[in-house]
């Protein structure tokens, strides 16, 4: 490691305030306190220039953003509190210490959302492309975290928010970039997406909700990924499901297929959970779109597309 890694590993430091008891950079590990009660949450994701996004399309802070978004919606998805992430960036020599601030703004920025310190990480130049990975440590309380395996016969599916923004941004992005503000405001929503940790946490307490995960590859795929963790089918109501005027907007403006891509799109980071009828679940966020039932088959209520479903296991 040269004077210039040592250099960029003190100024990612700096940005970050490590919480009392914890030992964070610097040390050959991080250390934190022992906590009763709770049980740990790890997770890590890679990403790749080229895969996940693209440069110099993506700038700095949003590729800093979502690094740290999509890593943290991993544990709002169990119902965890987020407690440290780490950051190991492969840095090719095409991009200098201005590029790695604007990611860190980005980071922190998001970071800071939920008060989540930075606590290691590791730097080194790559050949080639730029690659980030984010380990992210969370807790939940003993035995309460929210699987996908625990989904019931009789629930209701519920999501969290509008489907769809993320998947339209990013074909605004592929097409050439945004034409005016709200193609802007979909272009945001797929560079910035804000993970639900509040509500992950509110709805691993609330009795009778079963099952949840966070939405990565769209509802289409996802929602098969609770069947067969807890070996039940699905019925989902194609006309409840739930999308923003902007993304209406731009699909109508585009002849883009609002249903495919809400359901197929993918990159919402949004929660999808299922839970008991009569279930208290807070106002507004919980939106339902269908419900669980014996059986192993994916039916399309509304629709005579089957969007990939039907699939027998
Ligand atoms: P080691 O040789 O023990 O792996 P390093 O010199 O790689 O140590 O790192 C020194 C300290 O800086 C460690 O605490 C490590 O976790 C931290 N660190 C290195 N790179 C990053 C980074 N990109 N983000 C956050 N912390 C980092
Ligand atoms: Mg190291």
């Amino acid at each position: 490691m040269d004077r210039g890694e040592f250099e960029l590993i003190d100024a990612i430091r700096s940005r970050f305030t490590v919480p009392g008891g914890v030992t964070g950079i610097g040390d050959d590990c991080a250390v934190l306190p022992e906590h009763g009660g709770n049980e740990t949450l790890v997770t890590t994701d890679m990403l790749i220039e080229g895969v996940h996004f693209l440069l110099p399309q993506a700038s700095p802070d949003s590729v800093g953003w979502k690094s740290a978004a999509v890593n943290l919606s991993d544990i709002a998805a169990m119902g965890g509190r987020p407690v440290g992430t780490f950051l190991s960036i492969a840095l090719p020599a095409a991009l200098d210490s201005a590029w790695v601030s604007g990611f860190m703004d980005g980071y922190s920025e998001l970071s800071q959302l939920f008060d989540v310190p930075l606590l290691g990480g590791d730097t080194n130049s790559s050949p080639d492309r730029l690659c980030i990975n984010v380990t992210v440590l969370g807790e939940c309380p003993v035995g309460k975290s929210l699987k996908r395996s625990g989904a019931v016969p009789g629930d209701i599916i519920y999501v969290s928010a509008c489907l769809g923004d993320s998947a339209a941004g990013l074909k605004i992005i592929l097409g050439g970039g945004p034409a005016d503000s709200v193609e802007e405001m979909e272009v945001r929503r797929h560079y910035q997406p804000i993970p639900e940790i509040p509500l992950g946490m509110h709805l691993q307490s609330v009795p009778g909700v079963h099952a949840m995960m966070d939405i990565s590859d769209g509802l289409a795929s996802d929602v098969r990924h609770i069947m067969e963790a807890s070996g039940v089918g699905a019925e989902i109501d194609v006309a409840s499901l739930p999308m923003s005027s902007q993304f209406r907007q731009v699909c109508a403006a585009h002849g883009w297929d609002p249903v495919e891509l809400a359901l197929c799109g993918g990159e919402d980071y949004k929660l999808l959970f299922t839970a008991a009828p009569g279930s208290i679940l807070p106002d507004g966020k919980c939106i339902p779109v269908g419900r669980i039932t014996s059986g192993n088959e994916l039916r399309w209520i509304g629709s005579d597309r089957d969007f990939g479903g039907f699939r027998h296991f």
